[in-house]
């Protein structure tokens, strides 16, 4: 497993992958490395020949009140799991390889951006789509792989892709969760125990919104109360949303008569913590 930290060293390598008639996959990370990342890593493995892994805590998403500074960074710990998770490539920029002097051109996706995440992070996405397609054009990867835990992402990146013609096929990865339903997060580690504890109360509540609907109820408003009710019973989590979208517009919908997302951030203490599931699709 190589390890780059450029650019040109970057293209250099995959170019020498795709020469050998090898198929490229890309998993774009900020590292702190999980289960749920190296369940991506697997998938890239299963469907294509070269895996490229970027590690990089981008700047530009993350708003002026955030946790971009105290965001963990134990990069020889993940390159170990990358090498035994057999990644083929690590690419791990400096901040000023991919904004340097000067750096002015951002890309903004309209529509998906503005809801949910976007309206609790502003500019959010705009540094998402921009560092995506910054490793995009230096990479060009046949497939790249996002975990649905980041469903609006998700639709963010299909949606560059789409408006931009870019030739990449955008590989969904489902939610990889903790034996007790946490959903992976590198941000998990910033919880005490006791916050840990109180964070199951995401998952509890996307539960009695999934079987609400599974028993019939077909109000969205009545099947957000319910999850909203158990974020509010719990003492230490305070909502910033809970929402029933549509799946692709990311719209809030009336009635549950197809499949929709429910989908929540909930601040733990000073921790935020997202999750989502999709319901409903059997009706
Ligand atoms: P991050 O390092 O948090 O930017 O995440 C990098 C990629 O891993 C994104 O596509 C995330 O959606 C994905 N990811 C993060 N947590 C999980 C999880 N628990 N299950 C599946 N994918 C995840």
């Amino acid at each position: 497993m190589e390890v780059v930290r450029t650019i040109e060293a970057l293209r250099a390598a995959v170019a020498a992958a795709k020469s050998e008639g090898k198929t490229v996959g890309l998993v774009p990370t900020m590292g702190a490395l999980h289960q749920g990342h190296l369940s991506l890593i697997e998938r890239s493995k299963e469907m294509d020949s070269f895996t490229v892994v970027s590690i990089f805590v981008n700047p530009t998403q993350f708003g002026p009140a955030e946790d971009f500074t105290r965001y963990p960074r134990p990069f020889e710990v993940d390159a170990e799991k990358c090498r035994k998770a057999g990644v083929d490539l690590i690419f791990a920029p400096l901040v000023e390889e991919v904004y340097p002097e000067g750096f002015a051109t951002y890309v903004e996706v309209g529509g998906v951006t503005e809801m949910l995440e976007g309206a609790y992070r502003p500019g959010h996405f705009r540094g998402v789509a921009t560092v995506v397609l910054k490793l995009f054009t230096a990479v060009e990867p046949k497939r790249a792989y996002f975990g649905m835990k980041d469903y609006q992402q998700l639709k963010v990146i299909q949606k560059m892709v789409r408006d931009l013609n870019l030739n990449i096929e955008i590989v969904p990865v489902p939610t990889f969760r903790e034996p007790d339903g946490l959903a992976m997060s590198s941000r998990n580690a910033y919880l005490n125990p006791e916050e840990r504890q109180a964070a199951l109360c995401l998952y509890r509540a996307l539960n009695i919104a999934r079987e609400a609907v599974d028993a019939g109820e077909r109000n969205a408003e009545t099947v957000r109360q319910k999850a909203l009710d158990v974020i509010q019973s719990e003492p230490l989590a305070k909502p910033d949303y809970v929402a029933v979208v549509d799946p692709e517009t990311l719209m809030p919908v009336d009635c549950v008569d197809g499949p929709v997302l429910v989908a929540l951030a909930v601040r733990i203490g000073n921790t935020r913590l997202i999750d989502n599931m999709l319901i409903g699709g059997q009706s």
